[in-house]
């Protein structure tokens, strides 16, 4: 999995820091929150005192706070730059939101990610677009590290492992994947646990969101472009959380056909937007083009500007990847 010795590498880097910081990307996801905290419960477990930190944002998201280890989270406010700063699941600088300071006044910056547009901005920078996850990358450094797997580690993991690949339906669900879950389940992780926490626990608000998502859903290009949006006061009439709405998009991409589908969550003259590709189509590089990022089949993007005006270039742009 690491032919460059990068595992190697890694755990010399980690054996002689000092201090460590684990952080990801903004807006965290399943990915982000599972693979920091399981790395951070990894190198605890081996006497290295590592502290996960939240990038831009007061709380640990909700959907993903029974995680173990999430009370370990802290602000970047209460920290200062470690000598060593790991960023997971964040292909920049920019990604890591008010955290940056952090990794770039850090002694030593470790990168480890799957996101093919990676910036490899590390001191070593350990990148595998293959790979379904970074949760399933930190899983295969355990060894090396000398870590034994318990159960907390594994949910952790998994959590990343099992939300990242759509629940193993997406397609990086590949052999791998789903022979690192088995070994994660050897380690003791409570399958249908973790589905309620993520994916059973939500509230009645944010279900009435996923409501008025369905009922927007509109389609183009004979179908194969569909889109729905939400606003601020959607949030606010329903009462749904921002980070219950992670997996809104899903709703849109189960309609038959679509073989683009995109979500749009506007709030004051800004639109947030979540691309995914069902088929073959690389929804990354439309996402680059509007100056964000991601992976072909799941990316995004924000939009300073209206709605309309938005619409205006973003379906001539699809429709050029749909061909
Ligand atoms: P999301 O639609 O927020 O679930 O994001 C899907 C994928 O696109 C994830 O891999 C994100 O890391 C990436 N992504 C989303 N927004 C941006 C952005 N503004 N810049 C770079 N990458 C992004
Ligand atoms: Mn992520
Ligand atoms: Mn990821």
């Amino acid at each position: 999995m690491f032919p460059g010795g990068e595992d190697v590498h890694f755990a010399e880097s980690i054996r002689t820091a000092s201090s460590v910081v684990v952080g990801a990307h903004v807006d965290p996801d399943g990915d982000a929150v599972g693979s920091t905290l399981g790395l951070v419960l990894a190198l605890r477990s081996i006497g290295i005192d590592a502290s996960p930190v939240l990038p831009s944002s007061d709380a640990v998201p909700q959907t993903y706070s029974f995680l173990p280890g999430s009370e370990l989270y802290r602000h970047v406010a209460d920290l200062t730059a470690p000598d060593l700063f790991i960023a997971l699941d964040t292909p920049g600088f920019a990604r890591l939101g008010d955290a940056e300071p952090l990794a770039r006044d850090a002694r030593k910056l470790i990168v480890i990610d799957h996101h093919p547009d990676n910036a490899r901005y590390g001191t070593l920078s350990i990148v595998d677009a293959s790979a379904s996850s970074v949760g399933a990358m930190v899983w295969g450094l355990l060894g090396t590290l000398g870590v034994e797997p318990d159960a907390r580690i594994a949910t952790c993991l998994y959590t990343a492992l099992v939300t990242d690949t759509g629940r193993f339906s997406y397609s990086n669900t590949s052999p791998e994947a789903l022979r690192t879950a088995a070994s994660m389940l050897e380690a003791g992780v409570d399958v249908q646990q973790v589905f309620t926490d993520v994916y059973e626990s939500r509230s009645v608000g944010a279900l009435a969101l996923i409501g008025r998502t369905l009922e927007r859903i509109t389609c183009v290009q004979d179908g194969a472009i569909a889109y729905s949006w939400v606003t601020d006061d959607d949030f606010a009439e329903t009462g749904a959380l921002k980070a219950e709405s992670e997996n809104l998009i899903d709703e849109v991409r189960a309609l038959r056909g679509a073989r683009i589908v995109f979500l749009m969550k506007l709030n004051a003259g800004a639109v947030r937007v979540s691309l995914r590709a069902k088929g073959g189509a690389d929804v990354g590089s439309v996402a680059r083009a509007f100056g964000g990022g991601g992976h072909s089949a799941a990316a995004g993007f924000t939009f300073d500007g209206e709605v309309d005006a938005l619409l205006n270039v973003l379906l001539p742009a699809l429709t050029e990847v749909l061909a």
